[in-house]
This record gives C-alpha cells, structure tokens and sequence, in this order.
C-alpha cells in the first residue's frame, strides 16, 4: 500500500506543478466560484456544455497543492463525460474522501479517482480536495435549474 501511496503523492504533485485545463474559457455555457476560507483556496470554473454533454472545463484560480491537483484531476475526468456521468462521480469521489480512513475501500475499482484515497488521511484537507467538485457541481445545478424553466 505504500507504493500505491507513493504514486498518488506523484500524480498529486505532477498535477499541481503542471495543471491541465488551468485557464479561461472565452464563453463558458456555465461558471461558478468557490473559495475554501479554511485553506484560502479560491477557484473558478468554467463549463461548456453542449447536448448534455462537457465539451471544455476549464479552471483557474489560486490554492494549495492539493485543491489545484485535485482541480486538474477532475478537468481530465470529466471532459467527455454527460453531466450525468459528472453527477455520478462526484458522489464516488465525495465518498471515497469522507469514507472511514481505516476501511480500505475496492481501490481496485476506483481508477483514476483512487488518488483521492491519500487525501483521507489528511481531515483537514478534505475541504481543499472537494472545492473543485462542489464549485463545478453548482455550475452544473444551476444547468437543470436553466433546463428546468425553459
Ligand atoms: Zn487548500
């Protein structure tokens, strides 16, 4: 388990020194804003959405290593996917960094989102890990709340 460790502190630290997607999008269908006072870590989001589906997610901001990685992680996942799919993982990923520390969740079957399983260890990081996904996620809300008045 400690080289799995050790991997996942690399793909952390490879993502925070070169951040993909780190920019602005020209005109995003969405953006939202999040800051994470604990850490003062802030980002911004930008979504182009297209069909039900995430043509471009792009990030910027300012933040610890571990809220800028987990920025970038996420932008690789999720451009491709239907907001559907995006919904999904962010309640795979919620789980995976609120689960107990001692119980070792299937690894196996988490892929790319198993980097996330160091940051478990780390309470006080939690807030740091999550403010990407909480921030695209009211973007994403606030698309069926569009949808939804239409
Ligand atoms: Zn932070």
């Amino acid at each position: 388990m400690n080289e799995l460790r050790e991997l996942y502190q690399q793909v952390i630290l490879d993502h925070n020194k070169n951040p993909r997607n780190f920019g602005v999008l020209s005109l995003p269908t969405l953006k939202a804003e999040g800051y994470n006072p604990l850490c003062g870590d802030h980002i911004e989001i930008g979504v182009d959405v297209e069909g039900g589906i995430i043509k471009d997610l792009k990030f910027n901001g300012a933040g610890c290593a571990i809220s800028k990685a987990s920025a970038s992680i996420m932008t690789t996942l999720l451009i491709g996917k239907t907001v559907e799919e995006a919904k999904l993982l962010f309640d795979e990923f919620h789980g995976i960094v609120t689960a107990d520390p001692e119980s070792d969740a299937d690894m196996m079957n988490l892929g790319k989102l198993a980097v996330f399983c160091g940051v478990r260890e780390f309470p006080a990081r939690v807030k740091c890990a999550s403010l990407a996904w909480h921030t695209l996620m009211n973007a994403l809300n606030e698309l069926s709340e569009k949808v939804s008045t239409e």
